[in-house]
């Protein structure tokens, strides 16, 4: 069988591999190899994932000792080089935008291993986030560009790159197939999730935010969910002290630790609006129905806002009048925004046509 060599290090990345996983499974032609870089290790971002989405346990796992990012990079290719250097795969499969995707990428395309990015061509035009960087970088040292929009494909041909699929995107593949058994009721209550630096690292702009989901829950007599991400938890802390949760409590927000996928689907479907800076739970909002704030100055998944299913939120100050206009918003998927729900079998047949001889 041929060898596929999966490169993951992040929470989004190990609910992308789970798609893949699934199809891989089912195939014949191929078998799969995970690297986990380490990036993040904390057992809430990481192993509760491989846990719950059937994952196999990674055949490589990097221990990271530092923290600074770009020293943190040269030990993220090393452990790579090592790696594919002793399982000699037939192709490297990088997904999303994160430190990881783009260590995986430049070490495939050093030892000319052939390098496929899932989640290619997906630009916000702002160089300020580290991701954008790692995006454009590894879609030009891929050998296949798997892109799950019209749009993605419209960027990557606008940079000169045409050697690209457009598939769907992955991660409504799970969502879906992990929702088609989901009862759930919608209730008045929202979600929150919130991690980005540019959001959380000042602790006046994290006050902020948490001072407007705060106003618009007491408007509105409503509760917010609040699945605190570690970076974000840091900022709390500093704001409010040890004891956040009781501070969040009485603006309405129930703040708790992160949750696991299906659970995280289940919060997304039974609420009534979403307001998140996530990449991932904006579309997952998309495929369980549910409108979303993205508080954000851009996206990469303008699709959402051009269909209304999404209105980007600046500043704390847009949040209520915004907000306001989206709660309760019946979405309507009917328009497949993001494909059927097969993208990682439409992939796993092109990487089979291009990678192997049948
Ligand atoms: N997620 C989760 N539990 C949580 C918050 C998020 O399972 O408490 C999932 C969710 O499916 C999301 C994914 O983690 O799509 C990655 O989200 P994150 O916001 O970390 O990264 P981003 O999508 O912004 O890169």
């Amino acid at each position: 069988m041929a060898q596929i060599f999966t490169i993951i290090g992040a929470r989004p990345q190990f609910i992308k591999a789970a798609a893949m996983t699934r199809a891989i499974a089912d195939s014949p032609f191929w078998n799969q190899t995970i690297l986990h870089t380490g990036q993040h290790y904390d057992p809430l971002l990481s192993d509760i994932f491989f846990e719950e989405l059937n994952i196999p346990k990674p055949t490589f796992s990097l221990k990271l000792i530092t923290s600074d990012r770009s020293e943190r990079m040269v030990e993220m290719r090393k452990g790579i080089k090592e790696a594919l250097e002793t399982s000699s795969p037939d192709v490297v499969l990088v997904y999303g935008d994160t430190d990881s995707t783009l260590a995986g990428a430049q070490v495939a395309h050093e030892l000319r291993i052939p390098l496929i990015h899932i989640e290619a061509g997906l630009r916000s035009f702002d160089l300020n986030m580290p991701e954008e960087i790692n995006r454009i970088e590894t879609d030009k040292l891929s050998t296949l560009l798997v892109a799950p929009t019209r749009t993605a494909i419209a960027n990557l041909e606008s940079e000169g790159l045409f050697h690209s699929l457009l598939s769907g995107d992955i991660m409504h593949d799970n969502a879906l197939h992990f929702t088609k058994d989901l009862h759930c009721i919608k209730t008045s209550s929202i979600l929150v999730t919130m991690h980005r630096p540019s959001n959380v690292d000042s602790p006046e702009r994290l006050h902020s935010w948490i001072d407007a989901v705060g106003e618009f829950c007491l408007d509105n007599r409503i509760s917010a969910v609040f699945p605190v991400h570690p970076r974000t938890e840091k900022g709390l802390i500093k704001i409010f002290g040890k004891d956040f949760k009781s501070t969040l409590m009485n603006q309405r927000i129930k703040a708790i630790k992160p949750v696991g996928y299906i659970e995280l689907l289940k919060l997304i479907k039974s609420s009534s609006l979403v307001i998140t800076d996530s990449g991932g739970v904006q579309k997952e909002s998309y495929s369980c129905g549910t409108a979303s704030v993205v508080i954000r100055h851009n996206t990469e998944w303008v699709e959402l806002l051009e269909s209304g299913h999404s209105v980007l939120c600046p500043e704390p100050s847009d949040l209520m009048e915004l907000a306001t206009s989206k709660h309760s918003q019946i979405i309507d998927t009917s328009d497949n925004l993001y494909g059927d729900g097969n993208a990682s079998v439409h992939i796993l047949k092109e990487i089979s046509k291009r990678f192997i001889s049948l």
